[in-house]
C-alpha cells in the first residue's frame, strides 16, 4: 500500500487543516484529538510519510525514529502527565481499526484508565 498524501495528517503537516498543537519539532508534531477519548487525548505523528507504526519502524532513519520517541516523551512530561501516568498506543492495520494512514502515537491521560485488556476479552 503506498502512502496517500491527501490523508488529514498530511494534510494537517501541510497546514491545510488546521489543529490544536501541543508541541513541534524538526521530527514530530503533537496535536489535540478532535473527539477525546479521555481529559488528555495527543495525537504525535511524524514529519515524514509513513503509513503506520511498521512503516516507520523499517523506512525511518535513525534520526527521525530517535527524535519522535524523544518528541512523544517531552509531550507526555510537558503536558505534566507523568506524575499520573499515561498510556500510549498506535493502531497498524484493519484489526486495530487504524483510521488515518498516517503513523501516529495516541497519549492518553487525566483519568484511571484501567487495565489495558480485561481479562475476560483475552
Ligand atoms: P486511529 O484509529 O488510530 O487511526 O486514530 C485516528 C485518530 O485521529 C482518531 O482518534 C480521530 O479522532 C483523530 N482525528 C481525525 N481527524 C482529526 C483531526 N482533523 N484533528 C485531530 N484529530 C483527528
Amino acid at each position: 500500500m503506498a502512502y496517500d498524501p491527501n490523508n488529514i495528517f498530511a494534510k494537517i503537516l501541510r497546514g491545510e487543516i488546521a489543529n490544536k498543537t501541543v508541541y513541534e519539532d524538526e521530527h514530530a508534531l503533537a496535536f489535540h484529538d478532535i473527539n477525546p477519548q479521555t481529559p488528555t487525548h495527543v495525537l504525535v505523528i511524524p514529519k515524514g510519510a509513513y503509513i503506520s507504526f511498521a512503516d516507520f519502524s523499517e523506512k525511518a532513519s535513525e534520526a527521525e525514529i530517535a527524535g519522535f520517541f524523544r518528541a512523544l516523551g517531552k509531550v507526555a512530561k510537558d503536558l505534566g502527565t507523568e506524575e499520573g501516568g499515561y498510556r500510549i498506543l498506535s493502531n497498524h492495520g484493519r484489526d486495530a481499526h487504524q483510521e488515518v494512514a498516517h503513523f501516529h502515537m495516541h497519549l492518553f491521560a487525566g483519568k484511571d484508565l484501567g487495565r489495558m485488556i480485561k481479562p475476560a476479552d483475552k
